[in-house]
């Protein structure tokens, strides 16, 4: 018996055995929650104990098509029956589809990209090319960003939490305040790149005055400093067009997408414009399982549905309804609802987690931004009875805990 089968076996109950094994073999980095999930459908969950779930969460964003979509999943089998695993060292078909449909649903300026496994390995690669691309090594970003945990993205990710253990971290890296144009005007000189969430997501869901990309956009170009765009949390359709940046017009020097790219499937992608691409050297960046055929697979078959039907305005649509219907629970726990399509946060005059607790043992799941923020980001499948029973029962939640309190 293997050293792994051994400890297997003296878990106990084999229903949660999976859970056990991983508090006790895994480094602890994250609070997991009670329940082990393990299956889906739509926009559905369960857990082990068969209780069913509905999913408001998407995977932390990524599955933007819910679970097991059958045009997905078709694609990953087909692919599975081909290749799964190729080298960017050699073409291939699978690729050369994916980025010949991701390249038409962009604007013409950004017109070459290259591949990660993550977001934070795509955010790594714009701070790259953005050095790159001229001499200035100073990178901007904002108070309360969040681009990933690797050493590079960290360097761009405020806080003291995320940071202060880990310095020093890259050098030139500033943070400025968010939607703040004085900040942003007075940092910008002889920097390299300012990089931004078009909605900051981790942060509590806070969408920048309107107008703002577009003032951001003429900054950068007075400054000739590179715009780069994070849409890992807002792209692919999660506010209502497959990407942010389109709700103001404003295209960026450097887009960074993943999460929802290839509904589950681990993808990044960084989107550059020719002028950046041309300073990029042969071997300057790579990454072995990066743009593989059964990621690039399934992100076709993925954008493909997305953009295929009337999917986005629904999301837009029903995202706005979405915010109304929960602005009128009006309960005084809730200090602020906003968001944008299926990006939505409650923002509480308390700490979350019990309110999170609460409606998983009703049957939603929701995440937590920042410590008083709930966010809400369904599945862009979700049809609006599936949020009207989110508000019912986030309804429910907050009625059971004023009743404690009185
Ligand atoms: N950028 C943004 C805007 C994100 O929301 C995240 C993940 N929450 C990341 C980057 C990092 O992505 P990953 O966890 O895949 O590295």
């Amino acid at each position: 018996m293997t050293a792994q089968a051994a400890r297997g076996s003296d878990v106990g109950d084999t229903k949660i055995r999976g859970r056990r094994a991983e508090d006790r073999d895994e480094i602890h980095l994250y609070n997991k929650r009670e329940i082990q999930l393990v299956r889906g459908e739509g926009v559905y969950l369960w857990d082990s104990d068969g209780r069913r779930y509905l999913d408001a969460m998407s995977n932390y964003g990524v599955n933007v098509l819910g679970h097991r979509h059958p045009a997905v999943d078709a694609a990953i089998r087909s692919q599975l029956d081909k290749l799964v695993s190729c080298h960017q060292s050699f073409y291939n078909d699978a690729r050369e589809e994916f980025e010949e449909a991701l390249v038409a649903h962009l604007p013409a300026s950004l017109s070459r990209l290259s591949y990660g496994n993550s977001g934070a390995e795509a955010v790594e690669a714009a701070i790259k090319y953005a050095r790159a691309w001229s001499d200035r090594r100073r990178i901007i970003a904002a108070e309360h960003g969040y681009h990933g945990r690797t050493m590079g993205a960290l360097s761009v990710t405020s806080g003291e939490k995320h940071q202060a253990p880990f310095r020093p971290l890259l050098a030139e890296c500033e943070a400025v305040a968010f939607d703040d144009l004085d900040a942003l005007a007075a940092a910008l000189p002889g920097a390299a790149a300012l990089i931004l969430e078009p909605i900051q997501g981790e942060a509590g869901v806070n969408r920048p005055a309107a107008g703002y990309l577009r003032e951001v956009r003429e900054l950068c170009d007075r400054h000739g400093v590179l715009m780069i765009l994070d849409e890992v949390q807002t792209g692919m359709g999660r506010t209502g067009k497959l990407f942010a940046f389109e709700h103001e017009g404003v295209v960026p020097d450097i887009l960074v997408v993943s999460k929802g790219i290839a509904n589950g499937i681990p993808m990044g992608v960084t989107v550059v414009s020719e002028a950046v691409a041309g300073r990029v050297a042969t071997g300057a960046h790579g990454s072995t399982f990066a743009g593989n055929p059964l990621a690039c697979a399934a992100a076709t078959a993925t954008l493909r549905t997305l953009t295929g039907g009337d999917m986005l305005e629904r999301v837009a649509e029903n995202g706005a309804a979405f915010v109304t219907a929960l602005t009128a629970l009006n309960h005084r726990a809730i200090r602020e609802v906003r968001g944008q399509g299926f990006m939505v946060a409650v923002e509480l005059r308390e700490r979350v987690t019990p309110y999170l607790r609460g409606l998983q043992q009703e049957g939603v799941l929701a995440l937590p931004a920042g410590n008083r923020a709930i966010r809400f980001l369904p599945p862009l499948i979700s049809e609006m009875q599936h949020l009207q029973t989110v508000v019912e029962t986030l309804q429910r939640v907050l009625e059971r805990s004023s009743k404690i309190e009185g």
